[in-house]
C-alpha cells in the first residue's frame, strides 16, 4: 500500500471565506501516484472546515446567512468562550460545516459526483491555517 501526506496552507483576507480546493487536492492525487484508494482532506484547525458542496455563489451566500442565524458572530459577549478570544461563533460554525471529507480514488481520479466540489471553509481567518491531505491505496 502506498501512502501520501501533504499540508495545504491558507491565509484568507476576510474572517469568513469559502475556497474551492478541488484543483489542489487533484494535484496532490497526481503527485501521490495512487490510482485506487481513499483521499482524506481535513481542516487542522478547530475554527475551519472542509466540506463538499456546489460551487455556486448564491448557495455560498445562503450558507453565510444560515450560519449567522445559528451561530451569529456578534455580540461577542453572548458566548462564554469569548474572553481572550472572540471566535466562539467560528468554533460553532466549524462544527456545523464539518471537519473533513473522504473521497474515493478510482482510476487515478477523485470519484466525485457531477456537482461535488471540495471547499475549505474559513470562519476565523486573517492568519495562516492548514488543511491535511492524506491519500492511501495502490
Ligand atoms: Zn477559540
Amino acid at each position: 500500500m502506498k501512502s501520501y501526506r501533504k499540508e495545504l496552507w491558507f491565509h484568507t483576507n476576510q474572517r469568513r471565506e469559502f475556497i474551492n480546493i478541488t484543483p489542489e487536492v487533484e494535484k496532490c492525487l497526481e503527485e501521490s501516484g495512487i490510482t485506487e484508494g481513499l483521499c482524506l482532506v481535513n481542516a487542522m484547525h478547530i475554527t475551519a472546515s472542509v466540506f463538499i458542496n456546489d460551487d455556486e455563489s448564491g448557495l455560498h451566500q445562503d450558507f453565510e446567512v444560515w450560519l449567522e442565524k445559528l451561530a451569529p458572530e456578534k455580540p461577542y459577549s453572548q458566548y462564554r468562550h469569548n474572553g481572550f478570544e472572540d471566535n466562539a461563533d467560528a468554533h460553532l460554525k466549524r462544527t456545523l460545516m464539518g471537519r473533513e471529507v473522504v473521497v474515493a480514488v478510482t482510476k487515478g481520479k477523485l470519484d466525485l459526483g457531477p456537482w461535488e466540489q471540495i471547499f475549505y471553509g474559513e470562519f476565523d481567518g486573517k492568519r495562516r491555517k492548514r488543511v491535511l491531505v492524506k491519500i492511501i491505496g495502490e
